[in-house]
């Protein structure tokens, strides 16, 4: 049973070491009970290496992990309550898919009659009710990750895990597939540990991201948060474009100066300190508007205008050299009009601007 007022799962200063890389490097994190939880990084971050300490299928070097408030450095992997969903499907090719979901009910010495319900039920949830009889190599990628999905919840985990489930998929039937993890997993109320390098998967499906970069994790908040507020460069390039500027600190950490021109901040910042704008929030004026509107101007000459479809992405180079992007949408004034080697005036608004802490080379 759960317990909802614990967090499902604990780590406590969880390391994991191979020789001197520690793939896993003291992590420390919750999850609530019922959460979706994304953890996004690159390839080689230690994603993996996370979820098979939680699965019980490798042991920390240091640190421990709890479900429900209690530590299960003892319990075997079949005894923690964990389905698991690999990228790479993993299902038995030699068994229809009904008998694929039915395999974690026989290990568990689950009765034939009850083994059948569950399985159909289990099939109804992914929607795959009447291919019960069909062999792997008779189903599409999408219907085999929906069987390896039934078989990792047919026996009503408290827990599931997910490893880049949609990363072998298209993007339409990714998109699709996305939908229907958040329908499931808001039927069934179970929690989710979802590991992807895809920024975009992370942001749709997540209630919490969790970022992670050689064994670390970096930062972890809802969606909207960890976007507009990065907490370093890292995360702040890692999901999307973002232009992080040099800036001089002004009126004690109020404000900053860039290219002689000065700007206020939304709240104070503290210590040596980047500004990071996304293209979205800048905008792009006619050079004759510098001192006009509330928002100071910087000055700014357009090096490189690219068509996206949604709209045009700008790259524009400040008086100082360095580089700040702009996304002109259809409709806005300039869109369509702008050149290489035009003087312009970029704005953005201080609530827009998140502050990192400095780093050497931007
Ligand atoms: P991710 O899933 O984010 O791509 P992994 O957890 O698979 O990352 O790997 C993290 C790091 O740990 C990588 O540098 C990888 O080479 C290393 N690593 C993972 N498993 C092993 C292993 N069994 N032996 C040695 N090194 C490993
Ligand atoms: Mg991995």
């Amino acid at each position: 049973m759960t317990n909802q007022l614990l967090p499902a799962v604990s780590f406590q200063g969880v390391t994991r070491r191979y020789g001197s890389v520690a793939a896993v490097n003291d992590v420390s994190l919750d999850i609530s009970p019922g959460e979706f939880f994304a953890l996004l990084g690159s390839s080689g971050s230690g994603k993996t290496t996370l979820l098979m300490l939680l699965a019980g299928f490798d042991k920390p070097t240091e640190g421990s992990v709890l479900m429900s408030g209690t530590s299960v450095s003892d319990v075997p992997p079949h005894r923690r309550q964990i389905g698991v969903v690999f990228q790479n499907y993993a299902l038995f090719p030699h068994l229809t898919a009904a008998e694929n979901v039915a395999y974690p009910l026989k290990m568990r010495g689950v009765g034939r009659a009850e083994s059948e319900t569950r399985v159909k039920t289990a099939l109804g949830l992914v929607n795959l009710t009447d291919r019960g009889s069909s062999y792997p190599s008779q189903l599409s990628g999408g219907q085999q990750q929906r069987v390896a999905l039934a078989r990792a919840l047919v026996f009503g985990p408290d827990l599931l895990l997910m490893d880049e489930p949609l990363g072998a998929l298209d993007r339409r039937l990714r998109d699709q597939m996305q939908q229907e993890l958040k329908r499931i997993q808001g039927e069934l109320g179970i929690t989710v540990i979802y590991v992807t390098h895809d920024q975009s998967e992370a942001m749709a499906m997540a209630d919490r991201i969790g970022i992670m970069a050689e064994g670390r994790l970096l930062q972890v908040a809802d969606p909207e948060t960890i976007y507009a507020k990065p907490a370093n460069h890292f995360v702040a390039r890692f999901l999307g474009d973002c232009s992080i500027l040099r800036v001089t600190e002004k009126d004690g950490g109020r404000g900053y100066e860039i290219c002689g021109v000065r700007q206020p901040l939304s709240s104070q910042a503290a210590g040596r300190f980047d500004v990071v704008v996304r293209p979205e929030n800048v905008t792009v004026h006619p050079a004759t508007e510098a001192a006009s509107g509330d928002i100071p101007g910087v000055p700014a000459t357009v090096r490189d205008v690219t068509y996206l479809g949604a709209a045009w992405r700008v790259t524009l180079e400040l008086p100082d050299r360095q580089l700040l992007l702009a996304s002109v949408v259809r409709g806005d004034r300039m869109a369509g009009h702008l050149v290489p080697g035009e003087s312009v005036v970029a704005r953005w608004s201080p609530e827009f601007v998140a502050v990192l802490p400095a780093e050497k080379s931007i």
